[in-house]
Order: structure tokens, then C-alpha cells, then sequence
């Protein structure tokens, strides 16, 4: 393990250039801290994604004016702004030759490449903030390292590639350089331009943490770390100091949006601590994530997840009967198809889709995997539900865990609950007008006495 730091900076803290320079002020403050991911300065993805998903070359052209102004909002607080005004120009450029002569559609490859283009502006402009603040600092650009599968919009990280390319590319840069760099992009055997995903800076992030061996992970973004519940549900919700990466790991996928899931994959395998902190607030501390931690109490958050779809499959000739089981679930997998929760009766079984994770519409996805089911079984589909997930360790064997949340919910129609099969959680589903409100009295009961 080497004694590097990466800091990741998300699209608020380089909103612009006042958000910049307090990013700075961080990265100075430690010298081990020599790689710098940057997202795009917040709303520009967005705008790329709009100029890639309309046909209308006005709303294309109103998108690009969006990003030309925030760019060059930054470039002109700049000192020396004559420095970077020329691969800052070139970018632009090139993003307006896509719109210009891009057709009425985009392929996949070339969503990806227009979508580049945020973290491509951002480090650019970032580097330069560092350069006028003395540091020696120069900026990267990720996808001579960041090796991808094709899957663009979504592409998978080629880990032994990247340990490789940043071996050779990065590494030997970081004894002289603080480097910046691009979350969210990579680049394929290719060399075309990949996404990771929405949110994906903070993967890029974890990653090269793992390429390089560093020794820990700073997340920087708008909150003071990671809350026992979205605070916007309950004022009740605190910061958490510290949480093992099993439990960060639950929270992440039952929709804590702090970090970008797959985050703490890289963070596990390499036994790296994370860091998630507010660039607004670098001295309120944050939140560290490690595989040990002092504490391990059964309840640590609540997570609440809108958007999901319970699907009850029942046939009179599961009574007794062998292969039901693994008929429907086959099924579901030859579609692709994501099961969150699972409860069985005798002869039905109830399943969970998470429908605001799908990528493509209810309907294409998930709507012939039902008509299949539907040849062998009867199915019922419930849309309009909430997933609450308690968060802790032991819970499977804890007392009082069950008493506590039949209290919370005394008064609401519980659809469904999981409680056994992992230590580190309990969920239920409710209606999805029901979740703050249960959210509240379940915080308010495990946590506030
Ligand atoms: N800029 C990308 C997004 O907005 C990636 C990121 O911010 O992590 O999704
Ligand atoms: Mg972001």
C-alpha cells in the first residue's frame, strides 16, 4: 500500500470557481493527497444528456450555451485564464461539431463520448485552479487508464488492465504531481470514450484507489458524510462517524444516494478506507468506512426506497410440488430480470423489482418476463410501494428489533417484511405515501432513546 490519497470532488464542490477554490484549499492541506477525480461541475451532465436525448438542434444548441457558461464562468475568475483557453476551446469545439453534425439520432458510442465531456471540462479548469494556488499540478486524462468493457452508458471496468495501465501512465507522475483527473469516463479496447454510469465518479475514484494501492479514499461532496436517514425525512438523522463497509454497502443499495453503489467494491477487495466529507465544511469532519470499526450496534440507518414493484406469483400446483421455484426464477433470469426481496408461502411467492433502478421502461423489461410467468402461474403486480430497510449488525439475532418496528408501524399497512436472512438488514415494503411518515417513527424509536 502506498501512502497516496485520492480525493474525489462531486459536481457541487466544482460547481464553480469559488467551489473550486475551497477544493483546493483541502487538496494543499495534505500532501499525500495526489490524485484528484473530479465530476463535472453540477448540472452539465445533465445538459449533455439532454443534448443527447433531444432531436430538436435548438434545444441542442440551448444545452451547449448551459454548458459554454458555466465553463467559461470558472475560466474567467481564473488568473491566467489565457493558460487553459485553448484546450478549454478545443473542447467546446468539438462538442459543437457533435451537435452540429450529429444527426438526428445518436449512436450509443456517441452518448458516451458527448457525456465526456463534463469531467473532461471540469479537470481542465480544476488543474489550473490548483496551478495558480502553487501547487505542481497537472491534468490527466483518465482513459489511457481507465480500461472498459463496450457496454457504453454503463460500462464494466476492466480491473487488471487498469492496475497495468496505471502502473506504466499514472503512477510514475505522482511523486512530482498532484494529479487531476476524470470520474465517470474510460475508454474501451478501442479507444472510444465509455461511461460508468450516472454517478459513476465516485467508482472512477474507488478504482484507481485499488490500481494504485492508496491509503484511503476521500469522498468530497455536499454532505457532511453519511446520516442514520435522509435528514430531509427527520431532523432527528445524524451524522454517522464511522461504519463498517458491510453496513455502508446495505445502505448504498437499499438507495442511500451518497455513494454511487458499486463505490465500495474496489474499497473492500483492497481493504482501503473511505472517506465522505462536505468540500462546504471540510472541518464538521464526516464519515469514515472501514472494514473495522470501534462499534458494531444493531441499528446504524434507515433507508428508504420509492418506486417499487411487488409481484406475487402463485400456483395451486406449488402445494407439494417440486421445481416451482426454480421455473419462476428462471424465468425471471432468462429476462434479466433483478429480484430484491423474496417471501414464500406454500404455494405462492411474493418478489420485489426495483423499478426506479431499471434502465429501460416497466414495460419493456420487466412486462413479457410477466406474460411467461403468466403461462404457469397466476401473477399479480403492485406498483406504488416504498422499501424500508433497517440497517445494522446482528439484527437477525437481536432483541427488540421486531417490537420496535411493529410499534413503528402500528397504524400502516405492512405489504411484505425480510428478517432472517442477513444480519445486516430488515426490510419491508409499505405504500409509498406511507414512507416518511414511517421513516420518522422508526428513527425516532431505534435511534432517539
Ligand atoms: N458527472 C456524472 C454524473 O453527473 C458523474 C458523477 O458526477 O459522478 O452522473
Ligand atoms: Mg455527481
Amino acid at each position: 500500500m502506498s501512502k497516496f490519497i485520492i480525493a474525489k470532488f462531486g459536481g457541487t464542490s466544482v460547481a464553480d470557481f469559488d467551489a473550486m477554490s475551497r477544493c483546493a484549499d483541502i487538496i494543499l492541506a495534505d500532501d499525500n493527497i495526489r490524485v484528484v477525480v473530479v465530476s463535472a461541475s453540477s448540472g452539465v451532465t445533465n445538459l449533455l444528456v439532454d443534448i443527447t436525448k433531444t432531436t430538436d438542434v435548438s434545444s441542442r444548441h440551448d444545452a451547449f450555451a448551459g454548458i459554454e457558461r458555466i465553463t467559461l464562468n470558472v475560466l474567467n475568475r481564473l488568473q491566467q485564464p489565457q493558460a487553459v483557453a485553448e484546450p478549454i476551446e478545443l473542447l467546446l469545439a468539438e462538442l459543437r461539431a457533435m451537435i452540429e453534425n450529429g444527426g438526428a439520432v445518436y449512436s450509443s458510442a456517441h452518448k458516451d463520448l458527448i457525456q465526456s465531456f463534463g469531467e473532461r471540462l471540469s479537470s481542465v479548469l480544476f488543474a489550473q485552479v490548483l496551478v495558480e494556488r502553487g501547487a505542481a499540478s497537472l491534468c490527466f486524462d483518465i482513459r489511457r487508464v481507465m480500461r472498459t468493457d463496450s457496454r457504453f452508458g454503463k460500462a464494466e471496468p476492466q480491473l487488471a488492465m487498469i492496475a497495468e495501465l496505471a502502473q506504466v501512465h499514472l503512477t510514475p507522475l505522482l511523486a512530482d504531481y498532484r494529479v487531476v483527473t476524470q470520474g465517470f469516463i474510460g475508454a474501451d479496447d478501442f479507444e472510444q470514450t465509455t461511461t460508468l454510469g450516472r454517478g459513476g465518479s465516485d467508482y472512477s475514484a474507488a478504482l484507481l484507489a485499488e490500481a494504485i494501492q492508496a491509503a484511503t479514499v476521500q469522498i468530497w461532496t455536499d454532505v457532511v458524510g453519511i446520516f442514520t436517514t435522509d435528514p430531509r425525512l427527520t431532523s432527528d438523522a445524524r451524522c454517522i462517524r464511522e461504519i463498517s463497509f458491510d453496513e455502508a454497502a446495505e445502505m448504498a443499495t437499499f438507495g442511500a444516494k451518497v455513494l454511487h453503489p458499486a463505490t465500495l467494491l474496489p474499497a473492500m477487495r483492497q481493504n482501503i478506507a473511505v472517506f465522505v466529507g462536505s468540500s462546504r465544511e471540510p472541518a464538521a469532519g464526516g464519515t469514515w468506512i472501514a472494514k473495522t470499526v470501534q462499534e458494531r450496534p444493531p441499528y446504524r440507518a434507515i433507508a428508504l426506497r420509492k418506486s417499487q414493484t411487488l409481484i406475487t406469483v402463485k400456483s395451486p400446483a406449488m402445494l407439494h410440488a417440486a421445481g416451482f421455484l426454480t421455473r419462476v426464477f428462471d424465468t425471471l433470469s432468462r429476462h434479466q430480470i433483478s429480484v430484491d426481496l423474496v417471501t414464500t408461502s406454500e404455494i405462492s411467492v411474493a418478489l420485489t423489482l426495483d423499478e426506479g433502478g431499471m434502465t429501460s421502461a416497466f414495460s419493456n423489461s420487466v412486462e413479457p418476463a410477466l406474460d411467461e410467468l403468466k403461462t404457469f402461474c397466476e401473477v399479480t403486480v403492485e406498483q406504488g410501494l416504498s422499501l424500508v430497510a433497517v440497517i445494522g449488525n446482528h439484527l437477525h439475532s437481536s432483541k427488540g428489533v421486531a417490537g420496535a418496528l411493529f410499534h413503528a408501524l402500528e397504524r400502516i399497512n405492512m405489504r411484505l417484511i425480510c428478517h432472517g436472512a442477513s444480519k445486516h438488514n430488515l426490510c419491508f415494503l409499505i405504500q409509498d405515501q406511507d414512507g416518511p411518515a414511517v421513516v420518522k417513527q422508526l428513527h425516532q424509536s431505534l435511534f432517539s432513546s
